[in-house]
């Protein structure tokens, strides 16, 4: 079984990015990416100390907007608009879930297009449908789409199943695999188990987002399947596991993306890149 490592992808993503923030530079432009976070949940802290390690590593630099867990949702508009109106920042990134009182369609179809870097509005996700992109692709899905690009897995012609549904990651990558010639079929919580075990078995490429523990095991298997595991889920032990039962599957599949290893750091790399993409695109328009 070969083992589809996220890492030499990242990095190819990573010195594009660095190479781009270097001739912004020659500019005076340093990409900047708005970080919006309300309150301080603990795994909101460990990604934000991650996101500005990655991005400077790669020359983008970071701005927070930190605001009070109680805030209200028409302070948090108002930041966003203060966000959206400085040229200055390229890339806004809001921490999701917001709290609970806090209306979060409303919130995230106010990150204007240009800037909305993980491709959370709803201007950003009509580009999916309509390949018309104002914003970007959400970079999750993205990243699993690179991963597969980058190992030269065909995907015209063939069966994928996506498993999962969201509008972070299993909507946008059924259209991504659609827009490939991919014959797509989606899985989800109110599909039977045994029914998606044989919708895998079928299938050339499966990609399971579903955040749950052992969503996948043998029985969804072939030996010529594809599998990338967007799942992050932590096991009794507090390990971090895919939604693939990697030992159960690892003698019966082509390939599989490892976690961790796999999609989580190609998506961290991509976000970068799309700051500096949108930074590069925010410079030809004033020029
Ligand atoms: P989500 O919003 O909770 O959506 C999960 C989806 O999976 C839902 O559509 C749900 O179905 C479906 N589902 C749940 N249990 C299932 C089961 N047993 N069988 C089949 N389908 C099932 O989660 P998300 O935001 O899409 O994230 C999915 C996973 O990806 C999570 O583990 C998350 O941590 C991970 N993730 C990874 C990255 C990365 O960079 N690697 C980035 C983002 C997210 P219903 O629609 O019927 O409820």
């Amino acid at each position: 079984m070969q083992l589809l490592k996220g890492k030499p992808v990242a990095d190819g993503i990573r010195e594009k990015t660095a190479v781009l923030a270097a001739k912004l530079l020659e500019k005076d432009i340093v990409p900047t990416l708005g970080i919006l976070r309300v309150g301080a949940n603990e795994s909101d802290l460990a990604y934000e100390n991650s996101a500005v390690k990655a991005a400077g590593a790669v020359g983008v630099h970071v701005e927070k907007y930190i605001m009070p867990a109680d805030s209200k949702e028409d302070d948090v508009l108002d930041v966003l608009k203060v966000m959206n109106e400085d040229d200055s920042i390229h890339g806004i990134m809001i921490f999701r879930p917001l709290p609970a009182s806090m209306d979060e369609e409303l919130i995230r179809n106010h990150i204007l297009p240009q800037k909305d870097i993980d491709g959370i509005s709803d201007a950003s996700l009509g580009g999916l449908f309509t390949g018309d992109y104002r914003g970007f692709p959400p970079c999750t899905a993205e990243a699993a789409m690179t991963i597969l690009d980058f190992y030269g897995i065909d995907l015209a012609g063939r069966r994928a199943v996506v498993i999962g549904r969201s509008l972070v990651v299993g909507k946008p990558l059924a259209m991504m695999l659609l827009e490939r010639d991919a014959a797509v079929t989606v899985c989800h919580s109110k599909v039977a188990r045994e029914k998606t075990e044989a919708l895998c078995r079928e299938a050339d490429i499966v990609i399971s987002a579903a955040g749950r523990l052992k969503t996948m095991g043998a029985a969804h298997t072939n030996p010529a399947q594809v599998i990338i595991d967007v799942g992050i889920n932590f096991d009794d032990e507090g390990k971090m596991c895919g939604d693939v039962d990697a030992e159960a599957v690892y003698d019966k599949v082509a390939a599989l993306t490892p976690v961790p290893g796999g999609v989580g750091g190609v998506t961290t790399a991509l976000l970068m890149y799309h700051v500096a993409l949108a930074a590069q695109a925010a410079a030809a328009e004033n020029y």
